[in-house]
């Protein structure tokens, strides 16, 4: 344990001492098994037997209550998740319509069915069409998210005659799975005021014409400006935001993070209300976006922390883009596996230095957005100018996604202290596209390099990025374990799976380290906040594909309890509309 301080309570916990009974997995190396814990004003104050815990109770003269429900389940600490967009998620899952390749679960488990084929999608964009209509909305943005082109089983391709010929009388903003790319219609070029003037990078045509294709935030939010993606009231936000956080907490997450904390639009003090509301059943971690967040913004946040809310860590987004987008920037020289031309990064590295050299001065950790090898490279120059210049040595820089970092890179991040936040859903989800498309069958193998890191002692974490794939501990832990895609069932690199108690680390106490919060959770430890998951199989014994199967039973948020009986972990694939 560190002496590093809590932050002051964001919500008054429970005065009653309990003691649970269980079969616990700590994730704390001095004592790694336990079979009982006691709670007390929110965090735990004692781990170990039964028996120690009452003579521990007895001779502190603590009166206490023994609860035994969960003496049969195996208690793991609370998941937590360093990269995701809470808010994002849940505003697109509560106002939007999802037409992707991938079934996730909606507001109140409602199931969102997954759509493969172009009668699929083209039947659940017209019921999408027909409800807006029918609302009065005719002339009004549709919004779509979701969609993933590489996945759609017959090569469908969904660009502006293929929106037109389904709706050409309200404009419409399809984005993409990814969140790099979007597609829209003709009324919605229109609107926006694209044309063949912009960069042809990021806002596509082909022969001489707009294919309706917009890559990347900058120009994407030249339609939100102009009206695409109304997010509406921030009572919507509240109400999606505590639907949201439910549907986590039934899969035991107990701390979200905004990894991109301004994106469009800042929403700390909507979190600053949720904090105070016991419903809201998370922690949250906000990573101030940069360089949205200038250098008073970021000071202020220290006095403002709680222990449900906190924002010590910045992000900058402004890099490069996706693999699967093919937007992500390849080592020079190099292009996809199918051909396609390498992406580029957004500003040159002048600008990305002028951006973040305001985090880095204050001693604030920086989380950058990278997915392509190429981007690997420029980071790591960026982070040794940075630290040569003003040398920060307990910061702990973080690349996002670096999936296709390679053993030398891990090298030099070793080197330079750099840590990372590998995909835990890439290989699940996207493995034949990986093996066929983007960087091919050899590549594939080694791209999220989990094993490596843990090899080289890089510290990471594993992460879903919700809202790009639903977030689900045990369903990533099963990813990084089994390295399997779901649609073909291949294994793309057995050689880089995880332990079940690596991967239990990376989705615990590895992404509390990312998050600096290493003192406070990750671990059920004396004087821990007492955040853990109840499941109904011990995730190091199960057989290691079965591990996505576990349910999780209840959640505990600083010792007060969830009980939830049918929650579904695995998602189900290629289900019809
Ligand atoms: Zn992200």
């Amino acid at each position: 344990m560190t002496t590093k301080p809590f932050h002051k309570p964001g919500l008054e916990y429970s005065n009653d001492t309990v003691l649970y009974t269980g079969s616990f997995i700590t994730v704390d190396d001095k004592l790694p098994t336990a079979s009982a814990a006691v709670v007390k004003d929110g965090k735990f104050i004692f781990v170990g037997t039964k028996d120690q815990a009452e003579t521990f109770l007895a001779n502190n003269e603590i009166s206490y209550r023994l609860d035994t429900q969960f003496a049969s389940k195996t208690i793991v600490p609370g998941f937590i998740e360093a990269h995701m967009h809470p808010l994002g998620a849940a505003l697109f899952t509560a106002r939007f319509g999802y037409a992707g390749q991938i079934e996730r679960t909606g507001e109140g488990g409602k199931v969102l069915t997954a759509c493969l084929t172009k009668q699929e999608l083209s039947a659940k964009i017209t019921s999408f069409v027909e409800a807006h209509n029918s609302a009065g909305k005719k002339g009004e943005w549709l919004n779509l998210w979701g969609l993933d082109p590489l996945l759609m089983t017959d090569g469908t391709v969904v660009d502006r005659d293929y929106l037109d010929s389904l709706c050409n009388d309200s404009p419409i903003l399809f984005m993409h799975a990814s969140c790099h790319v979007c597609v829209q219609n003709t009324l919605a070029l229109e609107k926006t005021g694209y044309s063949l003037d912009d960069n042809p990078t990021f806002v596509v045509r082909k022969n001489g014409r707009l294919t309706g294709e917009i890559n990347e935030m900058p120009d994407i939010l030249r339609a939100v400006a102009v009206g695409a993606f109304d997010l509406g009231s921030p009572q919507d936000a509240i109400t999606a935001m505590v639907g949201y956080a439910d549907s986590a907490s039934r899969l035991g997450v107990t701390t979200m993070s905004d990894c991109g904390m301004g994106l469009p639009q800042n929403p700390y003090p909507l979190y600053q209300i949720l904090a105070d509301m016991p419903v809201f059943k998370a922690r949250m971690a906000g990573y101030a976006l940069l360089p949205m967040f200038d250098t008073e913004a970021l000071k202020s946040f220290a006095g403002q922390d709680n222990d449900r809310l906190w924002v010590t860590k910045t992000k900058y987004l402004n890099t490069d883009g996706s693999i699967q987008g093919f937007t992500a920037l390849l080592k020079k020289g190099e292009t996809y596996y199918n051909g396609t031309e390498s992406g580029h990064l957004h500003f040159d590295e002048e600008k990305m230095y002028d951006d973040v050299i305001h985090a880095h001065k204050l001693g604030m950790s920086i989380s950058f957005h990278c997915n392509g090898e190429g981007c690997t490279d420029v980071l790591l120059d960026l982070i040794e100018r940075l630290q040569n210049e003003y040398p920060q040595p307990h910061v702990r820089h973080c690349l996002e996604h670096n999936q296709m970092v390679n053993p030398e890179q891990m090298d030099r991040m070793a080197k330079l202290g750099v840590m990372h936040n590998l995909f835990g859903t890439h290989i699940p989800f996207w493995g034949d596209v990986h093996a066929t498309q983007t960087v091919g069958p050899v590549r594939v193998k080694t791209l999220n390099p989990f094993q490596t890191s843990v090899q080289k002692g890089i510290p990471f974490s594993i992460h879903c990025d919700d809202v790009v794939t639903q977030v689900n501990p045990l369903f990533m832990m099963w990813g990084a374990m089994n390295r399997k895609c779901v649609f073909s069932g291949k294994v793309y690199g057995e050689e880089e799976c995880l332990t079940a108690e690596q991967a239990l680390h990376a989705v615990t106490l590895g992404a509390a380290f990312l998050m600096e919060k290493e003192h406070m959770i990750g671990s059920i430890e004396t004087g821990k906040l007492a955040d853990f998951a109840v499941l109904d199989a011990n995730p190091l014994e199960v057989p290691k594909d079965e591990v996505k199967d576990i349910k999780v039973c209840a959640t505990a948020l600083g010792g007060e309890i969830s009980l939830y009986s049918q929650t579904q972990t695995t998602p189900e694939v290629a289900e019809a509309v």
